[in-house]
């Protein structure tokens, strides 16, 4: 019966049908009609009631939808401002423009599919439609340029955190933007900035999540080195609730970042959670190649790598790879 009440909702997509109609259609009750509705609730689909108009399908399940993310977010200013899109080349790229004709801070540009999805360096970040959360957020910190770092820090700790409070699965950090399951990349970020000497005009996170995707759905490029939170849990993950607490992460880790003690807690936590200490790793500078032991997370967010010979080296950025990571020898 539910099945059949579904069907009627979906015919009539985006319009009312009254629960008299429904019921008489069907031959049963008005109260029954209503517990069916309650239950297709339950398993996500958004259903808008009208005591006057009867019902009206706003969106499947497993959607994202704006006006749930609104209702259910609890933060101050993140996510208050919603762009939501179907199709875009790249959400980085829209919200650096909003960024730059002055949206307030905290708006988010998120779509369902990226033509363009990028990687760090040029590189390119594979986005199915409807499957994952290809998420941009606009921030306006009062913090100097070589300080943005620490923002990607922030917001792979609210990425780790939402996965956990919603996927219940423990990920890890792969310095400095990649978030890891099971030796996997499930989530990359990419952090872009306008900046002048000594000051920051915007910086933009992009989040990347692999969220419901099946393994076999990975093209061949990443197949070897992507996961999905799907793939690893068994089941589909709520793609709104996944944003509405990473947003709430993000913003708390955020409003706390000007005080020293909270930050100082933030850059050890990272580092628990940094799946590249300790290991073996392999840094391609511009100019060279250096091969060692990560060993620390400074405070700036630049990794600290131990060579052979005992000189510790700081890497701001550059490529590293991670032995023992996505089959790096
Ligand atoms: P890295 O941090 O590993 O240098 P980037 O953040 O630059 O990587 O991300 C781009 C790279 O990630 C691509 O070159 C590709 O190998 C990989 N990749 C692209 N799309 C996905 C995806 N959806 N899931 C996992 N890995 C991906």
């Amino acid at each position: 019966m539910k099945a059949r009440i579904l069907k009627i909702l979906k015919d009539n997509m985006h319009k009312y049908i009254s629960g008299e109609q429904i019921s008489s259609s069907l031959g049963i009750s008005r109260t029954s009609v209503w517990k069916h509705i309650s239950a297709l609730r339950e398993e996500g689909y958004v259903i808008e009631s009208s005591s006057k108009k009867g019902y009206k399908l706003i969106a499947l399940s497993g959607s994202i939808v704006p006006e749930e993310i609104r209702m259910r977010l609890s933060s101050q200013f993140f996510g208050k401002n919603i762009l939501y899109y179907d199709t875009v080349a790249s959400t980085n790229t829209i919200a650096k423009k909003e960024a730059a004709e002055g949206c307030e801070e905290g708006t988010i540009v998120i779509a369902e599919g990226q033509t363009s999805g990028r990687g760090r360096l040029g590189r390119k970040w594979v986005s199915p439609p409807r499957s994952g959360i290809w998420m941009s957020i606009i921030l306006r910190p009062d913090i100097l340029p070589e300080q943005a770092p620490f923002m990607t820090m922030l917001a792979s700790l609210a990425t780790v955190h939402a996965i956990e409070n919603v996927a219940g699965v423990h990920a890890g950090i792969k310095w400095p933007n990649d978030i890891v399951l099971e030796s996997k990349k499930v989530c990359g970020i990419l952090t872009e900035m306008s900046a002048e000497i000594g000051h920051v005009n915007y910086i933009v996170v992009g989040i990347g999540i692999n969220v419901n995707i099946n393994k076999s759905d990975f093209s061949e490029e990443i197949k070897g080195m992507a996961t999905s939170l799907s793939s690893v849990t068994g089941r589909d993950i709520d793609r709104n609730e996944l944003i509405v607490k990473l947003l709430e992460n993000f913003e708390q880790a955020y409003m706390k970042m000007r005080d020293k003690d909270a930050r100082k807690m933030m850059i050890n936590e990272y580092k628990g959670y940094c799946v590249t200490l300790g290991r073996r790793v392999k840094v391609n500078l511009k100019e060279e190649v250096i091969e060692g032991t990560a060993v620390d997370v400074a405070d700036d967010g630049q990794l600290v790598v131990r060579t052979d010979d005992g000189i510790k080296h700081r890497i701001l950025s550059g490529e590293v790879s991670v032995r023992g990571l996505y089959g790096y020898v």
